[in-house]
């Protein structure tokens, strides 16, 4: 097992003034299951202040008895470590905090607190190797890939209901089943996580989001009784029928999509918008069977999506990007039938910064309705389009010159004679880029006075022909870019 020489010399130094110390928790767990831990936690018999004497870089805040010390380390996960001095919960009155928090004496107390089997492990380091502490056979239930509280289930989620839901977590992001009597107490006490706070909930919710397989977390979430307390609008969608285009229900479509942006690995925010986009469906069903209509779903889906993440205290800007996915996920295009100016608009209304996100969303659409394919050439032939519209125009106002400094050179009257020599300066810009500087073009302008109308006209003729190659060529760039033609 590898553990890092930062942990060793703090638990070694803690060793030294006389107290005990150990590797507890989730790193334990995760070094057991071979992967690298995502943060280390130490614990102690040592108090918070006597933490703070030893090791004067680090902090104590004066919550949950837990002292973080600064390492020198580079690892951003091995900068900070947090040691907590052994604890034990009291009294939840209020189901959501320990009334108090007490010091337990023993490493045993401090473990039986904790909330899963696999979570309630320590590792005591010894010289050359370490010894794992088990006292709830967390390591057999690791191998057996099961979720188990640690002691009376019931008691556990009545002292703090959110760990029904970091079960649910767990046994997602590891693939595992949550053990039998540890289950039923989860069933029975479901409505308790209606004490939790919106962002405890919130936190567990991303994570089960930005898992392998969501999908599986939400149904496990639903099976449990669990998701109606949290996000009811997606229990909704459960055995309503859409119609001929769709061969399955709104919720089964809602967790494909995700389950399938999660395949693509797609951002959180497109996670949520493909396990949101139809949330509005049950709402605005008219008729029944083959016909059945879903008219504005889009729209009441955003403003329902807008309310889900305020209520679940999601950041203003990821909310206004997910509901914008939602609110134009159903937009139209097919290539040669489509404007650019309807794409312009779109653009417009979405964002051009959010436009991949919506092609993604639509993608996961597509492939969770069924139909076999995610539509590539016709979103190819759109991102060609989206980029084309979102293009600066290649034009006389990007000439670091402008009409009336030409019609003072040439002491000539306002007329099409300028927009003539404007474009013939932009073909030699396009040409040399390096030339579209004031002094540079003045001078391009001065030669122009000893030309005779008919070579005049010549040049701007080239140049009107140069422009237009230019500009082809930048579009096929563009559509080679894109793989369309
Ligand atoms: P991750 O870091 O991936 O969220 P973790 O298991 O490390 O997983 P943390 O929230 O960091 O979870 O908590 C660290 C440890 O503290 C857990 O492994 C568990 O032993 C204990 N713990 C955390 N939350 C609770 C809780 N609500 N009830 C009981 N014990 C908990
Ligand atoms: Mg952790």
């Amino acid at each position: 097992m590898k553990i890092p020489k930062e942990i060793k010399d703090i638990i070694k130094t803690l060793n030294k003034e006389g107290f005990k110390a150990y590797i507890v928790g989730g790193c334990v767990r995760d070094l057991l299951r071979g992967e690298d831990p995502e943060d280390w936690d130490i614990t102690t018999d040592a108090k918070p202040l006597e933490i703070k004497k030893i090791f004067p870089d680090s902090f104590y805040e004066n919550k949950f008895f837990t002292v973080t010390v600064l390492t020198k380390s580079k690892n951003p996960k091995l900068k900070e470590i947090e040691i907590t001095t052994f604890r034990k919960e009291s009294k939840y009155t209020d189901k959501r905090h320990p009334d108090e928090i007490k010091f337990a004496k023993t490493l045993e107390e401090d473990l039986s607190r904790r909330d899963f089997t696999i979570n309630a492990m320590a590792l005591e380091v010894l010289n050359k190797k370490a010894r794992v502490i088990d006292l709830f056979n967390g390591r057999k239930d690791l191998k057996n890939k099961t979720i188990r509280a640690v002691g009376n289930p019931y008691e556990r989620f009545n002292e703090d209901a959110l760990r029904m839901m970091r079960a649910v977590r767990f046994a997602t992001i590891f693939n595992f089943k949550i053990e039998k009597e540890t289950e039923e107490a989860i069933i029975k006490n479901a409505f308790l996580i209606q004490e939790i706070s919106k962002e405890r909930i919130r936190d567990e919710f991303l994570k089960i989001i930005n898992s392998d397989f969501p999908d599986k977390g939400i149904e496990m979430l639903r099976k449990l009784g669990l998701l109606k307390f949290i996000i009811p609008e997606i229990e909704e969608g459960y055995g309503v029928s859409q119609n001929k285009h769709h061969i399955y229900d709104c919720y089964t479509h809602s967790l494909l999509s995700l389950k399938y942006a999660a395949e693509k690995k797609f951002n959180q925010n497109v996670r949520i918008a493909a396990l949101f986009h139809d949330i509005a469906k049950p709402r605005v069903k008219k008729g029944e069977g083959p016909d059945a209509t879903f008219y504005n779903h889009e729209i009441v889906g955003a403003k329902m999506t807008y309310q889900i993440l305020k209520r679940l205290k999601f950041p203003q800007k990821d909310i206004e990007k997910i509901t914008k996915l939602v609110r134009y996920h159903l937009f139209y295009y097919n290539v040669g039938e489509v404007s650019e100016s309807s794409v312009r608009r779109l653009v417009k209304n979405v964002g051009l910064e959010n436009m991949e996100e919506l092609l993604q969303l639509r993608m996961a659409d597509r492939i969770g309705s069924g139909v076999p394919k995610a539509e590539p050439y016709k979103l190819r032939h759109l991102k060609y389009i989206i980029e084309k519209v979102s293009q600066d125009p290649i034009s006389v106002k990007m000439l670091k010159i402008n009409g009336n400094d030409v019609i003072e050179i040439l002491k000539i009257k306002p007329g099409p004679k300028v927009g003539e020599v404007l474009t013939i300066l932009l073909s030699y810009v396009l040409s040399d880029p390096k030339k579209n500087k004031k002094e540079v073009l003045k001078k391009e302008v001065e030669k122009l006075k000893t030309l005779s109308e008919k070579e005049f006209k010549e040049l701007y003729e080239k140049a009107q022909k140069e422009i237009e190659d230019v500009e082809m060529k930048r579009d096929q760039m563009t559509k080679q870019k894109y793989w369309v033609v």
